[in-house]
């Protein structure tokens, strides 16, 4: 049996008081569905953790007069997926926070929980026995990379559902910390280490989700591959924003894809291919391949790497004449 080690809980009732525990030491816990199973596998043995329940502040969802969606990193995975503003303009966002995990852990986990999940990797989430056979590896205590031996860095793979679509949409994240706050864009909170592929500071709390309004006539599109429907990570994570002109050729297109490395890829070269064009097969199989050639599945997940890219293909083209019919 895995038994949780000893620690203390703080538990703030707002956002400064969050930031002052913070600032004091300790790791955050949200809905604790990812943090508890790790530190009953022994990956993370904090002293202290900073509880984020009872902060109302961080629930809830909202647009702003421009139109804008605001998500508090607080809110519920069910309560976003629920909301209707969500499921009728910011569809794909609605889609990706209904298909993480299972319904019952849906109802305690929380977006700033998903944004700010670890990364996962075969070799990594095991128990400490298991990782001490191979002698651990770079993103706990050893000094090898069992998935790229030469590598340098570590390579798990960011596999939460929500980043790849916020991404996409052009979302920003607010973040707070006892020196102040900053905005920054999503897909500019992941490096690539899967170590510590978070570009947040220690005393940092992600405090909401800022995600601007698709344009008129925009479609966007989240597709998870994964082994078991009922609940499972993304064995490929695949967000795709398409915005088109009043004669249906495309103005703009953007795939993004989860679950590779250790921070979302965003597919780069597709105005160039895409921009001007209608949106017929010669265009889809072209962003297809594109998102093919920039994408690179690893062997940190136990899904075979060469299907998972083959496949990719195989989806961006789908989900792009679903968008276009
Ligand atoms: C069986 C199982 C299946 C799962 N399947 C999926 C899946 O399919 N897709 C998926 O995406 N996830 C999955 N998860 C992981 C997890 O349930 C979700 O990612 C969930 O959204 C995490 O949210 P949480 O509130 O529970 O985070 P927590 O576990 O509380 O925290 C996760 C991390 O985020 C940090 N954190 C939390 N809130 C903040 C904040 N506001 N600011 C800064 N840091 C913060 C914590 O310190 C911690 O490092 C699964 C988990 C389990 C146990
Ligand atoms: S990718 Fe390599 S370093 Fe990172 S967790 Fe896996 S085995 Fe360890």
């Amino acid at each position: 049996m895995l038994t949780m080690p000893p620690f203390a809980v703080v538990r703030p009732r707002s956002v400064d008081e969050a930031v002052d525990a913070l600032a004091q030491g300790g790791r955050l816990v949200a809905g604790g569905t990812d943090l508890v199973p790790n530190l009953k596998r022994g990956l993370l043995d904090p002293k202290r953790l900073v509880s984020l329940r009872r902060v109302a502040a961080l629930r809830g969802v909202h647009t702003e007069e421009g139109g804008a969606l605001v998500v508090g990193a607080g809110t519920t995975l069910v309560d976003l997926a629920a909301d209707t503003r969500v499921r009728e303009t910011w569809s794909a966002l609605a889609r990706a926070a209904e298909v993480v995990a299972s319904p019952p852990i849906r109802n305690v986990a929380t977006l700033g929980g998903n944004v700010c999940l670890d990364t996962r990797c075969a070799y990594y989430d095991q128990t400490d026995f298991w990782r001490g056979a191979l002698g651990h590896c770079l993103k706990t205590c050893g000094d090898v990379c069992h998935v790229v031996p030469s590598g340098k860095r570590c390579v798990a793979a960011f596999s939460a559902d929500t980043p790849p679509v916020l991404i996409a949409y052009g979302a920003t994240a607010t973040l707070v910390s006892a020196r102040g706050s900053r905005t920054v864009p999503v897909a500019e909170l992941y490096v690539a280490d899967g170590a510590r592929h978070l570009a947040l500071d220690p005393d940092e709390l992600l405090t909401e989700v800022r995600v601007p309004r698709p344009g008129p006539g925009a479609r966007a599109a989240y597709v998870k591959v994964r082994s078991r429907a009922a609940i499972d990570f993304p064995a490929l994570s695949i967000a795709l924003v398409l915005a088109r002109a009043g004669d249906g050729a495309v103005s703009d297109v953007s795939v993004v894809v989860g679950a590779l490395g250790a921070k979302p890829r965003v597919v780069d070269g597709l105005a160039a291919i895409a921009a001007g064009r209608p949106l017929d097969e010669a265009t889809i199989g072209a962003i297809a391949e594109r998102a093919r050639a920039a994408c690179h599945p690893l062997g940190n997940i136990d899904i075979d790497a060469d299907w998972r890219r083959a496949v990719l293909a195989v989806q961006v083209r789908r989900a792009l004449a679903t968008l276009g019919a």
